[in-house]
């Protein structure tokens, strides 16, 4: 279950699925304005860098950590998923030098920080072994199959899939997801034609895709147990003063973040 959470101006979601301090952050409780307003966690998308700075100050305080604490990355739309050690904490508005589109790690006190306005973000933690990954998935990341990379560096560091939580965060949702016949074809292969209920098709000749379930069903295929898998319901298109959405907003748009910490 999916529950909201306030801390001063701060509002954020968690998972009571993830026994991890961790948090799905939205629009709100950040100093930023216009329409960056007000929590923009994005370094590139045209704020004042010191309400940048501010804006992840607040965001730490969620964990408990600093401004410069989170590891980050640039993240593009590939499957290239790193493991993170302390040499990678970013420090505010200076540049990543790394690509990648999740964060993986083992070390304590450690906060992984991705990015989203729509795409899905997937908050992974194994309890028993004390390792944690954040992931993006959008279409492409997720049909790339990111999450089955990202499990398979977790259980490198010793994880193990039946005692994996996940969290699957607010994004774009089935009844938004409208696409042409190339995502549907590259889901069904990605998923071995495990697709029941993923699609919807429409009168205007386009599909829908439940992008949230089918990623939902991909860790259950890479071994995560179906009781340890949370699924936000909320559309970011649907909430767009809660939530960045990219395409609500054509792109001009601030960005919010999942985050993670092992204690
Ligand atoms: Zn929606």
């Amino acid at each position: 279950m999916f529950i909201e959470n306030r801390k001063n101006e701060l509002i954020y979601m968690t998972s009571d699925r993830i026994p991890a301090r961790h948090a799905f952050t939205t629009r709100f409780g950040g100093v930023s304005t216009g329409y960056l307003a007000s929590l923009n966690l994005g370094e590139h998308r045209g704020d004042a860098p010191e309400n940048v700075r501010e804006n992840y100050r607040r965001a730490g305080g969620i964990l408990g950590v600093g401004a410069d604490d989170f590891v980050i990355s640039k993240q593009v739309h590939k499957t290239e998923v790193r493991v993170c050690s302390a040499a990678d904490r970013h420090t505010v508005n200076t540049d990543v030098t790394y690509e990648a589109n999740g964060l993986v790690t083992s070390v304590r006190a450690l906060p992984l920080m991705i990015f989203i306005a729509d795409c899905v973000p997937v908050l992974l933690h194994d309890p028993a072994a004390g390792v944690a990954a954040a992931v993006h998935c959008g279409w492409r990341s997720s049909v790339g199959d990111i999450l089955g990379e990202a499990v398979r560096k977790m259980t490198a560091l010793g994880a193990r899939p039946e005692d994996i939580r996940a969290a699957i965060g607010p994004s774009i949702g089935f009844d938004h997801f409208e696409v042409g016949p190339e995502v549907p074809e590259a889901v069904t292969a990605y998923l071995s034609g495990d697709t029941d209920g993923l699609f919807r098709s429409e009168a205007n000749g386009k599909t829908l895709v439940d992008l949230r379930g089918a990623n939902a069903r991909r860790l259950a295929q890479l071994g995560v147990l179906p009781e340890n898998v949370d699924v936000s319901a909320e559309c970011t298109m649907c909430s767009p003063d809660k939530y960045w959405s990219h395409r609500v907003t054509g792109g001009v748009r601030g960005s919010q973040c999942a985050m993670i910490i092992l204690d």
